[in-house]
């Protein structure tokens, strides 16, 4: 008894000693000195005002689907025409004959918000069940680029680097947050776009952080390259590019995107 009530004691006081320390030398160090040496008043952040709910769209946004219309959206094949894919009741839904559809701007770093929807009738399985994607960046026709996998995975199983959330063979989520089909889902995406040196030798990778129905399932991960259906990935020089939305070539019902809007970082 006696032996441990001395050894409480030797660590009450230790732990005094401790104290002490902290507070005699570097809290008060720290207290020491002209505060005003380290604020900082320039460059002033814009005054940005943000939406309703922080799916709307903030004030400096870019609305690339207002509800109504597709006129920031081209056909991929033919980049002259304004995208067919259907507009109504305020939704985009994917017309698979008539194939991919793109921006008409092109980005580099950007935020982007996106919502999707499986439709609730979805049939099929693995990749073919409700399979689209967003392009991150994509030149031409095709699905060259990088994807950001759009896919029915709330019940499910595919390989984990193809499944919602992905990019594509490359990178896994890191949670399934699929909601039911039927639901809307949604996917704020921060981009920063890869670099080139003038001889096209990549001077720093893409960069990618994915939030999933406000789930992070993308932690800044670093890209290997563009997507590949077949085989490693590899970076190709390009610059500002549009962004891409995938009509795949399943079987399954089409499904529906709205709410899209980008902020140029
Ligand atoms: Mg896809």
């Amino acid at each position: 008894m006696l032996f441990l009530a001395r050894k409480q004691m030797l660590i009450r006081f230790s732990i005094a000693t401790l104290v002490s320390f902290v507070f005699s030398t570097q809290f008060v160090n720290a207290q020491q000195g002209d505060p005003a040496l380290t604020e900082v008043y320039s460059p002033v952040p814009p005054v940005v005002t943000p939406g309703k709910t922080n799916s709307d769209a903030p004030s400096d946004a870019i609305i690339l689907f207002n509800g109504k219309n597709l006129d920031e959206w081209v056909l991929s094949k033919d980049t002259t025409k304004t995208a067919t894919w259907k507009v109504a009741d305020g939704i985009i839904t994917v017309d698979k004959a008539s194939g991919n559809i793109q921006t008409k701007k092109s980005f580099m770093d950007y935020q982007l918000h996106i919502e999707w929807r499986i439709p609730s009738n979805i049939t099929g399985s693995g990749q073919a069940r409700g399979n689209s994607g967003v392009f991150l960046a994509s030149e031409g026709n095709g699905d060259g680029g990088y994807e950001l996998q759009v896919l029915d995975n709330y019940n499910n199983s595919t390989y984990v680097n193809g499944q919602a959330g992905s990019i594509y063979k490359q990178a896994i989520p890191l949670a399934n947050a699929n909601k039911k089909p039927g639901e809307w889902q949604s996917y704020d995406v921060i981009w920063t776009a890869p670099r080139f040196n003038d001889d096209g030798s990549l001077k720093s990778p893409a960069r990618v952080t994915v939030i999933f129905n406000g789930v992070l399932v993308q932690n800044n991960f670093e890209l290997k390259g563009q997507t590949l259906y077949i085989g490693q990935p590899f970076y190709k020089a390009h610059g500002a590019s549009p962004i891409k939305l995938q009509a795949h070539g399943d079987k399954s019902e089409p499904i529906s995107y709205r709410n899209i809007w980008i902020r140029p970082l």
